[in-house]
C-alpha cells in the first residue's frame, strides 16, 4: 500500500480522526525523546461499578462481588504470564498513542486518563482520552482499543463503554470515536464514531441500583440468573461458583 493509500482509505471508509493523526505522524517533527507513562490502576477495584467490566456482567455476578461477605469467597482470576504480559503491553501501547497524540498537538496531559466517580449512579471510571481537537477545531472523546487487526466493526460493549464514560467525566465533549491501534506491523489505525444511546445506559443505571439494593437488604428476588446451574459452561468460568447463592444452599 502506497504512504498516502492508507490515509485515503480511512477518509474512503468515512472516519473521523484516523486520517488527521496519519497526516501528522507523518510530517511530525519528533523530538530525540519524548515521556510515556503508563497507567496501571484501573485493574485495582475500588468498589465500584466499571463501565468496562460491570455494563454487560449477569446480575447474580455483580451481586456477589459487591456482597461484603460473598465477595471473600469467589475465586481469584487466575493471571498467566501471558495474560500479564498482554496487559503490560496492552497499557504500554495505550501510553504511546496517548503521548503521540499529546506531542502531535491532538490533546494533552491533562486531558488523558481522566478519571470520574459518581457516587449516585454507583461507578467510577478513568477515559483514554477525554478531549482530542482536530485541527477544524472538533472535540471528541477518545477511547484506544488495541489488536492484532483491525476489526470491521465495533464490538458493543465497547460503544457501552465509552457512553457511560461520556455520560459520566465532568465536561466531556458530546461526540466520541473508538480508536483501533494494530499491535503488529504495519501498526494500522482505524476509528469508529459511536452514538449517545441514553435508553441503554438508563438500563444499566437500574441494573447496577438494583444489585446495590439486593446487597443491602441480602434479598436477590429481583436479580435474573446468569447462568443454568453445574451444567452450564458459564457455572465451570463463574468466580463466583462457590458462593453464588442459587446454587449453594
Ligand atoms: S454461578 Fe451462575 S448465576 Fe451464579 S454468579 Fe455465576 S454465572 Fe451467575
Amino acid at each position: 500500500m502506497g504512504i498516502l493509500d492508507r490515509t485515503l482509505s480511512t477518509i474512503s471508509r468515512g472516519e473521523l480522526i484516523t486520517p488527521y493523526i496519519e497526516q501528522a505522524v507523518m510530517m511530525a517533527d519528533w523530538p530525540p525523546e519524548y515521556p510515556v507513562k503508563v497507567y496501571n490502576k484501573e485493574r485495582i477495584w475500588d468498589g465500584y461499578f466499571h463501565p468496562s467490566s460491570d455494563a454487560y456482567s449477569g446480575d447474580l455476578l455483580l451481586y456477589c462481588k459487591f456482597h461484603p461477605e460473598l465477595q471473600k469467597g469467589m475465586l481469584k482470576e487466575v493471571i498467566s504470564p501471558s495474560l500479564a504480559m498482554t496487559f503490560q503491553v496492552g497499557s504500554a501501547l495505550h501510553a504511546i498513542i496517548q503521548s503521540m497524540l499529546i506531542h502531535l498537538g491532538f490533546t494533552t496531559e491533562e486531558e488523558v486518563e481522566v478519571s470520574y466517580v459518581n457516587e449516585e449512579r454507583h461507578t467510577s471510571g478513568t477515559t483514554d482520552i477525554r478531549k482530542l481537537t482536530l485541527p477544524n477545531g472538533k472535540v471528541v472523546m477518545v477511547d484506544i482499543k488495541t489488536c492484532s487487526k483491525l476489526p470491521t466493526s465495533v464490538r458493543a460493549n465497547y460503544k457501552t463503554q465509552i457512553r457511560i464514560y461520556q455520560d459520566n467525566v465532568p465536561d466531556a465533549p458530546d461526540d466520541m470515536v473508538i480508536l483501533y491501534i494494530e499491535k503488529a506491523h504495519p501498526h494500522g489505525i482505524r476509528d469508529f464514531v459511536v452514538d449517545k444511546d441514553q435508553e441503554e445506559l438508563n438500563g444499566i443505571y437500574a441494573k447496577w441500583n438494583r444489585i446495590i439494593e439486593a446487597v443491602e437488604f441480602n434479598d436477590t428476588s429481583s436479580l435474573t440468573p446468569c447462568c443454568a446451574g453445574p451444567e452450564d459452561k458459564k457455572f465451570d468460568v463463574c468466580l463466583a461458583r462457590n458462593v453464588c447463592p442459587l446454587w449453594n444452599h
